[in-house]
């Protein structure tokens, strides 16, 4: 309340200096302030992680082999039905703030769902990092604050394109509902190219999903995994698996295209499709330096415009 009685109204809008978590990302909330969602007004409801609002955690699981990664899974905390007026929109290949006291970090959700207001998030713990910390010991039932959504990626299926997706390790989260938004859309005549880099199979994230996108017709991937290794005396002394490995062979599943190299340019000089119609799109999920170097390198190889590139 103002000192005159009257109902101060926070706009959700205003950004400021202290809004940014001061990590330098590409896609700075300064720069790509949340937005009104369409899709909310359309159903005549509120965004409601537009301002910071609280999530509880539902379920928390460790990535098997790897207990620096987790999925975390989160529900809006309201427990009356004030908030039933609400719903959770949080656009592909945008991401959203967690704050705890004055930290902040931007996280992808690679899961959302509109009406039940939830969202999951794949994170990779770094070592001392202090959200890392808190989310190391983080347990289902606790609350946590989340903004956004932010990023200034738009998909219109009426532009037919072909879209090269590159991700890597826990990066290939956000790019899941990208690939998802496409597919899905019967009429969305785009096809897709998802190149995912991991050190090896083990930390390939998501494969069972990566398998469900490859029955359909506009969907390629492959996995690089340049540290793939098996214990055969020939993988050994290669330092890696071969690409005729019998028991990578037999760790592939169906249609699962596997290199076990970087991708480099002139791997990804491979993947261009200049005979294929349609506008050329470039998205590349990862760390800065990552973004960096496949950005320049991918965008060249594969013929695409400096302003159809998106860093997420
Ligand atoms: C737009 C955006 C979306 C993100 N989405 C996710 C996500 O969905 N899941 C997730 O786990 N992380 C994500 N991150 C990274 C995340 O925000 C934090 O940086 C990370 O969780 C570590 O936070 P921290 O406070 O523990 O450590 P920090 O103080 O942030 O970092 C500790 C050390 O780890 C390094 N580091 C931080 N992140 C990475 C990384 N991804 N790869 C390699 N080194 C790194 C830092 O350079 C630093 O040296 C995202 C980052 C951005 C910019």
């Amino acid at each position: 309340m103002t000192a005159d009685g009257e109902q101060k109204v926070e706009d959700v809008f205003t950004i400021q200096e202290s809004d940014c978590c001061g990590n330098g990302c590409t896609n700075c909330i300064l720069d790509n302030k949340p937005r009104p969602s369409q899709r909310a007004l359309l159903a005549g409801k509120r965004n409601i992680i537009l301002k910071y609002t609280s999530f509880r955690l539902l379920q928390r699981q460790t990535h098997t082999g790897d207990d620096q990664v987790l999925f975390l899974h989160f529900g809006n905390a309201a427990e009356s039905d004030d908030e039933d007026d609400c719903v959770l929109d949080i656009p592909p290949g945008h991401h959203i703030m967690l704050r705890i006291g004055f930290l902040l970090r931007p996280y992808s959700p690679y899961w959302t769902d509109f009406a039940s207001k939830e969202f999951k998030i794949l994170v990779k713990l770094q070592p001392d990092g202090p959200m890392s910390q808190h989310l190391a010991a983080v347990q289902p039932n606790d609350r946590l604050e989340f903004r956004g959504p932010i990023g200034n990626y738009r998909h219109d299926p009426a532009v037919t394109k072909c879209i090269y997706i590159i991700a890597q390790g826990v990066a290939v989260a956000p790019t899941l509902p990208l690939v998802g938004q496409v597919l899905e859309n019967e009429d969305d005549m785009s096809r897709l190219w998802h190149l995912v880099c991991a050190p090896d199979l083990q930390h390939v994230y998501f494969r069972d999903q990566l398998l469900e996108f490859a029955k359909y017709w506009n969907y390629r991937s492959c996995l690089y995994v340049p540290r793939q290794q098996c214990g055969s005396d020939a993988c050994l002394k290669a330092g890696h698996c071969r690409q005729e490995c019998d028991e990578l062979r037999r760790s592939l599943r169906y249609k699962e295209r596997v290199c076990l190299h970087r991708l480099d340019a002139n791997e990804l000089k491979q993947h261009a499709t200049p005979a294929i119609p349609g506008l050329r799109v470039l998205i590349i999920a990862g760390d800065s330096g990552f973004q960096r170097t496949m950005g320049e390198a991918a965008a060249k190889a594969l013929g695409v415009a400096q302003e159809n590139v998106y860093l997420l």
